[in-house]
């Protein structure tokens, strides 16, 4: 396994929610080197991007204060298809319940309404007991909400849609002191698969002090060719994000640095989505990859 940091706290607070043990045992989690400046804080690290399973990831961007955000990318899923890991009920529930370390978790964010990412029942049932949290999902994930039966109007103020056309970016808009820019390129397998799916990819950014921000980026299944990224080129071009999350297919493309390095304009990156079966190029390659809950990759600070 290539380039991840396992913080022995943050795997034993998972396993132990996992094994349903009352008292998870605090350790002290090894410092990371690098620029990210991460900080132990018990059950989660700030500056960190802690694999759940499948897609689906927590960030902790800020710092240990009050400008800290606690974000989950694409956590609750109903389908593996058989190639990918199933979501345990176990692990669900902790997310659902916001039991540590997904506890004070201030956005979800849903990239598309496919069923490896996205379970609507359970996304339904976590606003109903966190009335402070946010979701952010793109409009056909929306739409599968309000048809659960535990679905509530009173939801819906805590819902952000986002409605794009392929190419289309929204106004950056702040939530929670994250500020997010969403944008919308084709799903994997373009033109001939998912063509009508909204693949929503979300820049989220937090202040972390002298100038300095944390900003990771989340691309869901979006297919890797690089003109359905020409449209966002100076967005992109704009910000440094210290940490990209891509579907590991982005780890085959010929072009893999140039991708990262210019396009996506990203210090690091971490593949997500990984199958079981974990292909060569990945297994072979330098860069990292989730595949197991708890792993953990550092976001370096970039500047604002
Ligand atoms: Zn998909």
């Amino acid at each position: 396994m290539p380039q991840i940091t396992l913080p022995l706290s943050l795997l034993a607070g998972v396993l132990c929610v996992l094994s349903g043990c009352a008292e998870a045992p605090v350790q002290t989690a090894p410092q990371t080197s690098g620029t990210g400046a991460a900080e132990e804080t018990g059950s989660a690290r700030f500056g960190a991007a802690t694999a759940i399973l499948n897609a689906g990831v927590m960030a902790n961007l800020g710092t240990s204060g009050d400008g800290s955000v606690k974000l989950l990318f694409d956590p609750l899923y109903d389908n593996h298809f058989g190639s990918l890991q199933e979501l345990p009920p176990e692990l669900a529930e902790a997310i659902i319940t916001g039991a540590p370390p997904y506890d004070g978790v201030d956005l979800v964010f849903v990239s598309h309404a496919h069923g490896d990412h996205f379970s609507a029942s359970m996304l339904v049932e976590m606003l109903l007991n966190d009335t402070d949290l946010w979701l952010v999902a793109p409009g056909q994930a929306y739409d599968r909400l309000k048809e659960q039966e535990n679905w509530h109007h009173g939801l819906a103020t805590q819902v952000r849609t986002i409605t794009l056309r392929n190419g289309e970016t929204t106004q950056t808009f702040d939530l929670s002191g994250a500020t997010i820019k969403a944008f919308r390129s084709p799903h994997n397998g373009w033109p001939e698969r998912h063509s009508e799916t909204h693949n929503i990819s979300y820049r989220v950014s937090v202040p972390s002090g002298d100038g300095e921000v944390m900003r990771v980026m989340h691309l869901g299944d979006a297919d890797p060719s690089a003109e359905h990224f020409a449209p966002f080129a100076e967005f992109l071009a704009a910000k440094r994000t210290g940490l990209v999350m891509v579907p590991f297919w982005f780890y085959q493309s010929d072009d893999l640095d140039a991708i990262l390095e210019e396009t996506l304009n990203a210090d690091t990156s971490v593949a997500v989505h990984v199958p079981v079966n974990v292909p060569a190029y990945l297994s072979e390659g330098t860069r990292p990859y989730f595949t197991q809950v708890g792993e953990v990759v550092e976001i370096p600070l970039t500047a604002q």
